[in-house]
């Protein structure tokens, strides 16, 4: 079968029919264990932490989809970059970008830290100030790109090169753009990860996260990391997220098409004193966005100048989602502030622009007039 286009990947890699009864679609194995047919004879499986039908075919389908060499789902996003970390020992140095995932932050400052190994967060917009970071106990640079939520952007292919020049690895959390619009491993990467919660499962229905790693090395790693640690996904959501995939690329070219009205609609909105989008000219990163990414998709941030004017709009959306996460069909509005930065200092969010008035978008695929509209609403009662 050619796997040429991202589509026909996204509907049928790792997705034979059923050999036993032709179904097109993968069933859903629940079992925990399998049958063996002799001392050491079995057909491939024979315990689900270790491996399942179901999870094998998500698995394949997402490692085709980035370009990897293969990929490992665990039970969430965090549990995916803890067993990334898994990859390091005690006295490792890791360089990550400053603006990254709040959860993933806390799991390094708050308990990996109390195993041995060290971190330094970066302005990553400067591949310079990733290179001054680099010491010779650096074992990886972990950068997110567009950055939560300020949507700073990374180049991907500049940070790459420095790191390869320094024997480091670069992992790049490409969550907020999934493979449709950003590739990693082309530009350079060594792995990619994925919360699967957002984008890829993209219904809000499911939780999930993805290492695809590039090497043979990764991949033994990470299948041993799951045997061990035992993190792994379940069937039912392997499949939930099977599913999403399928219609990836479709819900994507609408998330983009919606992304960029609705950031051009507050671009000129007299009661929005700024926004960050990539997909603006106006946005400082929009070169880099255009040159590395397919599209700018759905996630912008915007400034309404303080807590009760943020509050005044969140409260009043009615079509749009006051809630955490992001990547489903539905419209969601976070405040960054309280809800996925709320564990950090005062100190730390003014550091990083991340104030009180700031609102994050993820705007689904509804129609794009009915979203206007309740933004337009709700903007009339700041
Ligand atoms: C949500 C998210 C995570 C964490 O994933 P979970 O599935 O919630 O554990 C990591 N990185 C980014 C960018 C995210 O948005």
């Amino acid at each position: 079968m050619p796997y040429k286009g991202f589509s026909t990947k996204a509907i049928h890699a790792g997705q034979e029919p059923d050999e036993l009864t032709g179904a097109v679609n993968v069933p859903i194995y629940l079992t925990s264990t399998y049958q063996q047919q002799g001392i050491g004879q079995n057909k491939g499986y024979e315990y689900a932490r270790v491996t399942n039908p179901t999870r094998s075919a998500l698995e394949e389908s997402l490692a085709a989809l980035e370009g990897g060499h293969s990929a490992h789902v665990f039970g969430s996003g965090m549990a995916a970059i803890a067993a990334l970390c898994t990859m390091m020992k005690a006295g490792d140095h890791v360089i990550c970008s400053e603006n990254i995932y709040g959860g993933t932050a806390r799991l390094f400052d708050k308990v990996l830290v109390n195993y041995g190994l060290t971190f330094t967060y970066v302005d990553a917009s400067d591949p310079a100030k990733i290179e001054a970071a680099i010491t010779p106990a650096t074992k990886l640079v972990h950068i997110e790109s567009p950055t939560n939520p300020m949507m700073s952007m990374v180049d991907i292919a500049a940070v790459a090169a420095v790191c390869h020049r320094h024997g480091v690895e670069l992992s790049v959390d490409n969550t907020f753009l999934s493979p449709y619009l950003q590739q990693p491993i082309e530009l350079g990467a060594d792995i990619v990860m994925h919360s699967t919660t957002k984008f890829l499962n993209g219904h809000s229905d499911g939780l999930g996260g993805v290492l695809i790693g590039t090497r043979p090395e990764h991949t033994e790693r990470f299948s041993f990391v799951q045997k061990v640690t035992g993190g792994i996904l379940q069937p039912f959501d392997s499949y939930l997220i099977l599913r999403g995939v399928k219609t990836l690329a479709l819900r994507m070219r609408q998330h983009d098409a919606n992304g960029r009205a609705v950031a051009e609609y507050l671009a000129k909105h007299p009661k929005i004193q700024k926004i960050f989008y990539p997909g603006l000219p106006t946005h400082p990163g929009h070169e880099i966005a255009a040159r590395q990414q397919k599209g700018f998709g759905s996630m912008m941030s915007f400034e309404l100048g303080g807590k009760q004017a943020a509050n005044a709009f969140v409260s009043a959306l009615k079509l749009c989602y006051l809630a955490e996460s992001l990547g489903g069909v539905e419209t969601l509005v976070s405040h960054s502030a309280s809800m996925t930065h709320g564990g950090m200092t005062q100190q730390q969010r003014d550091a990083l622009g991340i104030t009180d008035g700031l609102i994050r978008l993820s705007v689904g695929c509804e129609d794009v007039e009915d979203i206007l509209a309740d933004l337009e609403q709700a903007l009339e009662k700041v």
